[in-house]
């Protein structure tokens, strides 16, 4: 069909998740995705772009990947869908069960199926106070999480996301959520403080789960301080409070590891997942939970769980992940993530001794930031109506690299996140074109700036 034709179409049927509905109205659709092969994403007018970002920090082993597909095409022709309901079950869920258990931390063997990452921190959340209900403890019910972060979009997700701009379209959907300080501009010290006020104000006996991402995606790329993650692990024993790491893009080798809190010497009680599971190639989310919750579960949970998506544990979906790790195993794709993430972060730092804009940089594994700010000395922000970030990321757009800008509470962070395939010689190409892009839009900057 005619670009122009599906662009009056797309207006005026299709309403787009996190967008603006005024913009598209006025604008119509930026960017018309045909295809996708390995890093790289290419539009109907034949542009190509490489997909910094893994589309939505997803596509772990690239774009186009036939084995993928032909798992899918195999598992769809033998058994597309079956339910796993009650006490039906089917190979590759079960299998699928069994590996992830394998890659998990240790002491953490079970595996619940969902079909993304909101669905999993809603799950997570209810058999945390399933947990303390079976064992008579319903009053411990509250869930705290940390501000900037990102859990997603149903009921009890987003509620627990900790950027208010998510609650303002329908209000918070859930009572009896928290938030405490992230450790971000602050340190770890006040960060923990915070938290712990937090769980004494509403009472530790009244706590269910604390719950945050290992490093913060959404929220801005936030690496956590060094043993952050381990005081908080240390706090929620103290606490008798359980503890929920949402791996959803930290997952699956993101940071050159299996799971994110690999990188920092911390064991969750539960730990969300979605995304790389299946790099995107098909939705499946899910959480895994320890022996101790499990054996609490088995023990006392009596009667049916009510809680079931009709796609729980999908046999197409969890036929693709199983190849999705298969090929990560056989690619050495976490390896392949901690070396092009050195490349990447000693290219951003290279940026910061160039550019006079460039504040922190950061990078764990092939998930990194670029911070730009006025002043690197003092960290003082922009003015958020320079709508700095926003600009590069429109020059990076304009030179073939798709980016993502983070913008919440004043800030101006560049997102990156490219498919584990990446080589060093890609890499390089997508920081010279970030120098250009923040170079093009210093230049813009110099008549505002004394
Ligand atoms: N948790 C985190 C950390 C995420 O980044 C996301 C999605 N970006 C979600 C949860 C929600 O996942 P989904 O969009 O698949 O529901």
């Amino acid at each position: 069909m005619e670009q122009e034709k599906l662009i009056e179409l797309d207006k005026k049927h299709f309403i787009h998740p996190t967008s603006s509905i005024q913009q598209q109205q006025k604008d119509g659709a930026k960017m018309i995705v045909e295809k996708g092969d390995g890093i790289y994403l290419t539009d109907r007018n034949d542009n190509v772009y490489i997909d910094a970002m893994s589309s939505l920090w997803n596509v772990n082993v690239g774009h186009g990947r036939e084995e993928l597909a032909e798992a899918a095409a195999e598992q769809m022709k033998k058994l597309a869908f079956s339910s796993t309901f009650s006490t039906f079950s089917h190979e590759p869920a079960i299998l699928l069960a069994e590996k992830i258990s394998s890659l998990a931390p240790e002491g953490l063997n079970a595996v619940f199926f969902t079909s993304g990452g909101s669905e999993s921190n809603d799950t997570a959340i209810k058999l945390a106070r399933h947990y303390w209900r079976v064992q008579d403890k319903p009053e411990r019910r509250k869930i705290i999480g940390i501000n900037r972060a990102y859990h997603g979009v149903a009921a009890a997700s987003t509620s627990a996301t900790g950027i208010p701009e998510f609650w303002n379209m329908a209000g918070k959907m859930m009572t009896d959520i928290y938030h405490a300080d992230n450790p971000y501009g602050i340190g770890k010290d006040k960060a923990l403080s915070s938290l712990r006020s937090v769980i004494e104000t509403e009472g530790p006996e009244t706590v269910a789960a604390f719950i945050a991402e290992p490093i913060q995606g959404a929220g801005g790329v936030l690496v956590p301080p060094e043993n952050y993650l381990q005081e908080v692990r240390n706090l929620c024993d103290e606490y008798g409070i359980l503890y929920i790491a949402d791996e959803v893009i930290t997952g699956f080798g993101r940071t050159g590891k299996w799971f994110g809190v690999e990188n920092y010497g911390v064991t969750p009680d539960i730990i969300s997942f979605a995304k790389g599971v299946t790099s995107g190639y098909i939705q499946l989310g899910g959480v895994i939970v320890s022996d101790q919750i499990h054996d609490v579960l088995k023990e006392k949970s009596a009667g049916t769980l009510f809680h079931g998506y009709t796609y729980s544990g999908h046999p197409t979906a969890t036929a693709v992940g199983l190849k999705n790790i298969e090929i990560m195993e056989n690619e050495g794709l976490l390896e392949n993530a901690q070396k092009m993430g050195e490349v990447m972060l000693k290219g951003f730092k290279k940026l910061k001794e160039e550019l006079d804009i460039v504040g922190d940089v950061r990078a764990v594994g092939l998930l990194g930031a670029v911070e730009l700010v006025e002043d690197p000395a003092t960290n003082k922000r922009f003015a958020s109506d320079l709508q700095v970030a926003p600009k590069v990321i429109e020059a990076l757009h304009q030179r073939g690299v798709i980016c993502r800008a983070v913008t919440y509470e004043g800030t101006d962070i560049i997102c990156f996140c490219p498919p584990l395939i990446i080589n060093e010689q890609q890499i390089e190409t997508m920081i010279e074109r970030l120098h250009d892009a923040i170079k093009e839009v210093r230049k813009e900057l110099s008549a505002v700036l004394k």
